[in-house]
């Protein structure tokens, strides 16, 4: 049985053990046993502790059957019995600062909106906690997490330890613990007592901060999503430098960005509805002179044309518009690029469907499309040049008059 280090000091990361087993997983990862231990193995929601054990790197801490295996990225030498073994202890303060507050977040959602914590997931970027509650406003989070600042700022003692079962029916525990044998409590003085396996700091102040950064319904329950600590600190520095590249950029204080931010988008939306006017009214000029260059065909007027790069929106448009120009119009359009597009439409004299001759054009490319008699589009990927689609669509045209 190695003996849990962690649980007698939470700031150990570094000691020296004894390799007492070697293994192999099944997936060809080797591990050792180690007489003693400060590396936390997953569990209770905390992520394990990863660092080196005889300078080789520890990459998971996991616990299988009563036995902690701490996996390495390449086997220990043979020789390597008596190791010297140190944590990432970046990494485990930064588990401790979340993990605390999450306690201490929990502690405060129950004692204020009687909001019990059911769920906990410790992330790489953050924290979240599920809470039995249907919905939250800003302000019951704001005294939430005013609450949980204090008992930080308080720097109320924590201490952890396991006890007997007269002591533990003695305590005020937020949930019953999930063993029944050696239950471990978690206690902030005075504010919470929690059955827990976690690392935890000597006092709250070690927390440093917590802030919830938002939340969302799931289930007629909530998610809390926060951080603490140096991910706190680290976070508002982000926000920080982007706010400031921000103002920046749009030449404003910080707290008029919204506005000028909802300025903007009017100006944009201005200048998309005056692009749209002039485009349609270019369309039509352009359909007018492609109209005039239409070549007949039995009493019709074929207009023709490839075009390459244009939009799927911009050929519906200008074809819609050579048809409404004639009434003996027809608009064959294509359109060349990593696709190819065509857009079919005839004036009101015309009797040939339109998606009749889209569809025997389109098997050519082997292209999907649809539409109806008056109006089809479609389009592909084949190779074909579109000069000889539209040659195709004119035969098939002429075959059907
Ligand atoms: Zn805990």
């Amino acid at each position: 049985m190695t003996e849990k280090l962690y649980y007698k000091d939470a700031y150990l990361h570094e000691f020296a053990a004894n390799v007492t087993k070697r293994g192999c997983e099944a997936d060809g990862q080797p591990y050792v046993v180690l007489d003693k231990t400060a590396f936390y193995p997953t569990g209770g929601g905390q992520p394990c502790d990863l660092g080196t054990i005889g300078g080789v790197e520890v990459v998971d801490v996991e616990l299988v059957d009563e036995e902690i295996r701490h996996r390495l990225a390449s086997p220990l030498p043979e020789e390597a019995i008596a190791v010297a073994c140190a944590l990432d202890w970046q990494r485990r303060f930064d588990l401790m600062q979340q993990h605390t507050g999450q306690h201490i977040l929990s502690a405060a959602f129950d004692d204020l909106l009687d909001a019990p914590t059911f769920s906990f997931h410790l992330g790489k970027e953050t924290v979240t906690i599920d809470i039995k509650i249907s919905e939250v406003t800003q302000q019951m989070v704001d005294q939430v997490e005013q609450l949980a600042n204090r008992i930080v700022r308080e720097n109320r003692q924590i201490t952890a330890r396991f006890v007997d079962p007269d002591e533990l029916a003695a305590m005020p525990l937020r949930k019953q613990p999930t063993v029944t044998e050696d239950v471990r409590i978690v206690a902030i003085d005075q504010f919470d007592y929690n059955p827990c396996g976690g690392t935890h700091p000597k006092g709250t102040a070690e927390v440093g901060m917590i802030k919830v950064l938002g939340w969302e319904r799931i289930k007629g329950s909530t998610r809390i999503e926060f951080i603490c600590g140096q991910r706190a600190l680290a976070a508002l520095g982000e926000k920080t430098r982007l706010l400031r590249q921000l103002t920046q950029q749009l030449a404003c204080q910080e707290a008029l960005l919204p506005e000028q931010v909802g300025r903007l988008l009017g100006v944009q939306k201005e200048l998309e509805h005056a692009l749209y006017e002039q485009n349609i009214k270019l369309l039509g000029y352009e359909a007018q002179e492609l109209s005039t260059e239409a070549i007949a065909l039995h009493q019709y007027r074929i207009v023709s044309k490839a075009f390459e790069q244009r939009s799927m929106q911009d050929l519906q448009r200008l074809a819609q518009q050579i048809a409404a120009l004639h009434p003996d119009n027809i608009a064959f359009l294509a359109s060349s690029g990593a696709k190819t597009q065509l857009v079919f439409a005839r004036g009101a004299n015309v009797q040939a469907m339109m998606n009749s001759v889209l569809k025997e054009t389109l098997a050519l490319i082997e292209g999907k499309g649809g539409g109806n008699p008056n109006l089809a589009q479609g389009g592909g990927v084949g190779g074909k040049p579109v000069e000889e689609l539209l040659a195709h669509a004119v035969h098939t045209l002429q075959n059907s008059l």
